[in-house]
């Protein structure tokens, strides 16, 4: 098991290195981000002791049963998955250092909320829909500037850029498009010099896509499977609009 997750986490780097050494950008640029979902935190601590620092869940539920297991272990722990309004007082709880998956006005308000009331500030991306497919979370790309500009009027929330899911595609030309719009997005929002608003940062890739991602700018890539092998769940268990709304 052990041997395993080392063996994958050199491959990884080792992918990043090469699709950096071909975009001519400096790997230091590109942070790796293990998604851990059905993870044990046994799994998870054995690439934390071996080197990687960002781990990110897509359910407050795994988030809150891996927490004790993993606190003693450091490392930055991000939120990449569809959250729930009320589920807001919950990740507050567990050291969340960024909300990747911020999407609609309503829970950057549910947030501020909360955030205020307890004297914090959090680090958000809003993910952007680039895909144009109806699973996936996401504010759509005509309204992100729009949704920019609002919560950037919350004290509270630290906007550091974008994320998005790509499409599900072997067309690697049709890919690149969905991280080509979130490019350009950036320089969109960049260009309209709203306060406080930083764009650094752009959460696209993931095992099977993160070379094209890094060629359109990646700053983090987002790994799974090449890690941490196959799920049982199949993604659109995360991913659906339909399934996530079960959660208790
Ligand atoms: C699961 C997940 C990933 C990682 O996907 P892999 O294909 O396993 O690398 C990345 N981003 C999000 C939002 C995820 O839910």
């Amino acid at each position: 098991m052990k041997e395993d997750i080392l063996h994958n986490l050199k491959d990884i780097s080792r992918r990043i290195q090469n699709a950096c050494e071909k975009a001519g950008r400096n790997p230091e640029e590109v942070k790796l981000l293990l998604a851990t979902k059905t993870v044990s935190a046994e799994r998870i601590k054995i690439a934390l002791e071996n080197g990687q620092t960002l781990i990110a869940e897509n359910k407050v539920q795994e988030l809150k049963e891996k927490y004790e297991d993993l606190k003693n272990t450091p490392h930055e722990s991000h939120f990449i998955g569809h959250l729930q309004t009320n589920k807001v007082k919950d990740i507050l709880k567990y050291d969340v250092t960024c909300v990747q998956s911020l999407d609609r006005l309503e829970l950057a308000e549910k947030l501020h909320q909360r955030l205020s009331a307890e004297n914090k500030t959090l680090e958000v991306l809003l993910q952007v829909n680039t895909s144009n497919e109806e699973s996936k979370f996401g504010v759509s790309p005509n309204d992100a500037i729009e949704l920019t500009r609002k919560v950037s009027e919350f004290s509270t929330l630290k906007i550091k850029g974008l994320m998005t899911i790509g499409l599900f595609s072997a067309e690697t030309e049709k890919v690149r498009s969905c991280f080509k719009i979130l490019k350009n997005i950036q320089q969109d929002i960049i260009r309209e010099n709203i306060p406080g608003v930083e764009m650094k940062e752009l959460s696209m890739g993931m095992s099977g896509d993160l070379e094209t991602a890094i060629e359109e700018g990646a700053t983090i890539v987002r790994v799974g499977t090449a890690v941490f092998g196959a799920r049982i769940y199949p993604d659109s268990y995360y991913w659906d609009e339909g399934n996530n709304n079960k959660e208790e």
